[in-house]
C-alpha cells in the first residue's frame, strides 16, 4: 500500500496571494482532495523583514474565497505543527546540530562584509563567486580566536563538489545539476533563522509531505534540498515543478500585467468559481480540450500527468470570458446578494436602504446579467440607475442628441411621462408607441435619444425596463436636462 498522499502550500507572507501562489495552492489542493490525501498550509515567515501577520491575513483570505480548505495548518493546528516556521526554530537547530556533530555541517565566521569584498574579488576575475569554503576546515585554536574577536558564526552545508545531483521530477522528467555549482551554503544564520533550502526539507521531512509541488523557478533549488535529505538519510519526497505563468507579452507575470493579486480579483468582481476554473487550466489541461469545469470536475480528473512543461500564458481575455459564463449562470438572487454590499460600497445607496433597494437592484440584475463580464462591471455600468449626475458620452450627444427633432421629442415624452397612472414597462412601451404612430417615426429614432438622455450612453438594456427602473422623476430630470443640452451648439 502505498502512503497517504500528503501535500503543502508554503507561501512566504510578504504580500498578498498572487496568482502563480494559488495557482500552486490549487495544484495541491486538487492533488490532495482527488486522492483522498492532506493537504498542509504552512507559513514560511522566516524572512521577518519582509514577513507581515497582514499578509498572513490576506492569503488565508484569498485561499478560503477560492474555497481551498487546508487540513492541518494555521487556525486548525495538526500533529505536525507548529505550522509557521518561526515557531520552529527550536527544531532546525537541533536538527542542524545533528549535522554539525557529523561533520556534515560546519560552522563559519566569515563577516558579510568579509564575504562581499571575495565575492567582488571573484567577479573581478571572471569568476562565478561562491563560497570560498575558507571556515571549512578551522582548527580549534583559529574557532576560538574567532569566537573572541565576537564574531557570530553561521552553519554551514558541506556539499558535494563532486559529481552530480538528479532531481527526478514528475513533470520534468530527469534534470540534472552539476554539484560543482552548488557551494556550501547556509543552514542557518548568524541570527539563528535558517534558510529556506534548509528548513523546507526539515519541515517537509517531519510533516511527512509524499508530493512537493511547486513553481518551477523552484527547481534549481532542490538539488540543494535533495542533498541536505540525502545528509540526513531522510527518504526524498517526489518532486513536482509546474510551470511559469507569464503574462501575453511572455515576460513573467507581474503588475505590470494588471491585477495579480487574488483578493483584487474579489474586489474587481470575479467569481470564486470562475477563478478557481480558470486557474486550474494554467499549466494543467484535459484531454478534449473542455475549458469548464465545476470543482467537483477538476478533483476528479486533476494529474500531474497531465501538467504541462511549457510555460502557462495567463489571458485575461479568457478569465473574462470565463467569468461572464459563470456569472450567467448565478439566478437573480445569488447576483444580488453578490452585488448589494458592492453597490453599497459604491455609494449607490446606504445599508440602511438595502432592503428598499433590493426589488430594483433585481431588476437591474435581470436586465444586466447577460451583458457584462465581472461584478464590477454591473456596478460600474448600473451608477445611473442610483446617481443623481449622468456621464454623458460627448459622441453620443453629438450624433443623437443634436438632431432637430430632439427637444422637442423629449418635452413630448416627458409630458407624457408624467400623464402616466404607473410608471412601468408596459405604460411606457404605450407611449412609445402611440408617439411612432404619431410621428411616423422609426422606433429607434424615438428610443435612442431617451436613451443616451437617461443614461448618458448609447448602449445599454431595453430601455422601456431601464427607463422604470431609474424611475420617473429621475428619468424626466434627465430628460429636461438632456433637452437643453441639445439645444446648443457642439462647442458649448
Ligand atoms: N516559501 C516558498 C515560496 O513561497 C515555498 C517554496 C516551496 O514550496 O518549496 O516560494
Amino acid at each position: 500500500m502505498t502512503a497517504k498522499v500528503r501535500v503543502r502550500f508554503a507561501p512566504s507572507p510578504t504580500g498578498f496571494l498572487h496568482v502563480g501562489g494559488a495557482r500552486t495552492a490549487l495544484f495541491n489542493w486538487l492533488f490532495a482532495r482527488h486522492h483522498q490525501g492532506v493537504f498542509v498550509l504552512r507559513i514560511e515567515d522566516t524572512d521577518q523583514v519582509r514577513s507581515t501577520q497582514a499578509s498572513v491575513d490576506v492569503i488565508l483570505e484569498a485561499l478560503r474565497w477560492l474555497g481551498m480548505d487546508w487540513d492541518e495548518g494555521p487556525e486548525k493546528g495538526g500533529p505536525y505543527g507548529p505550522y509557521f516556521q518561526t515557531e520552529r526554530l527550536d527544531i532546525y537547530r537541533e536538527y542542524a546540530q545533528r549535522l554539525l556533530d557529523e561533520d556534515k555541517a560546519y560552522l563559519c565566521y566569515c563577516t558579510p562584509e568579509e564575504l562581499e569584498m571575495r565575492r567582488q574579488e571573484a567577479l573581478a576575475r571572471g569568476e562565478a563567486p561562491k563560497y570560498d569554503r575558507r571556515c571549512a576546515h578551522l582548527t580549534e585554536a583559529e574557532r576560538r580566536q574567532f569566537e573572541e574577536e565576537g564574531r557570530t558564526p553561521v552553519i554551514r552545508f558541506r556539499s558535494g563538489d563532486k559529481g552530480q545531483t538528479a532531481v527526478n521530477d514528475l513533470i520534468r522528467g530527469e534534470v540534472v545539476f552539476e554539484n560543482a555549482l552548488l557551494d556550501d551554503f547556509v543552514l542557518i544564520k548568524s541570527d539563528g533563522l535558517p534558510t529556506y533550502n534548509y528548513a523546507v526539507v526539515v519541515d517537509d521531512h517531519l510533516m511527512g509531505i509524499t508530493h512537493v509541488i511547486r513553481g518551477e523557478d523552484h527547481l534549481s533549488n532542490t538539488p540543494r534540498q535533495i542533498q541536505v535529505y540525502e545528509a540526513f538519510g531522510f527518504p526524498l519526497p517526489q518532486f513536482a515543478h509546474i510551470p511559469m505563468i507569464l503574462g501575453p507579452d511572455r515576460t513573467r507575470l507581474s503588475k505590470r500585467h494588471g491585477a495579480t493579486s487574488v483578493t483584487q480579483f474579489r474586489d474587481e468582481g470575479y467569481l470564486s468559481e470562475a477563478m478557481v476554473n480558470y486557474l486550474a487550466l494554467l499549466g494543467w489541461g484535459y484531454d478534449d480540450k473542455r475549458e469548464l469545469f465545476t470543482k467537483e470536475e477538476l478533483i476528479k480528473y486533476f494529474a500531474l500527468e497531465k501538467v504541462s512543461k511549457n510555460p502557462a500564458i495567463f489571458d485575461q481575455k479568457k478569465l473574462d470570458w470565463m467569468n461572464g459564463v459563470y456569472l450567467r449562470e448565478l439566478s437573480v438572487e445569488q447576483l444580488v446578494e453578490a452585488v448589494l454590499p458592492m453597490m453599497i460600497g459604491a455609494g449607490y445607496f446606504t445599508a440602511d436602504e438595502l432592503e428598499a433597494q433590493r426589488p430594483r437592484v433585481e431588476g437591474i440584475c435581470e436586465v444586466l446579467q447577460t451583458r457584462v463580464k465581472t461584478l464590477k462591471e454591473l456596478v460600474d455600468t448600473s451608477y445611473y440607475f442610483f446617481l443623481d449626475e449622468v456621464v454623458y458620452d460627448p459622441e453620443a450627444v453629438d450624433k443623437i442628441l443634436r438632431k432637430d427633432y430632439v427637444p422637442d421629442l423629449l418635452a413630448t415624452l416627458v409630458a407624457e411621462f408624467l400623464r402616466l397612472e404607473k410608471f412601468d414597462v408596459p405604460s411606457i412601451e404605450g407611449v412609445f408607441l402611440r408617439l411612432q404612430e404619431e410621428t411616423g417615426r422609426k422606433l429607434g429614432d424615438l428610443i435612442q435619444p431617451v436613451r443616451v438622455a437617461v443614461t448618458g450612453r448609447r448602449v445599454s438594456p431595453g430601455m422601456y425596463e431601464t427607463l422604470a427602473l431609474v424611475g420617473r422623476p429621475k428619468a424626466c430630470q434627465r430628460m429636461k436636462q438632456a433637452a437643453e443640452m441639445a439645444k446648443k451648439p457642439a462647442s458649448e
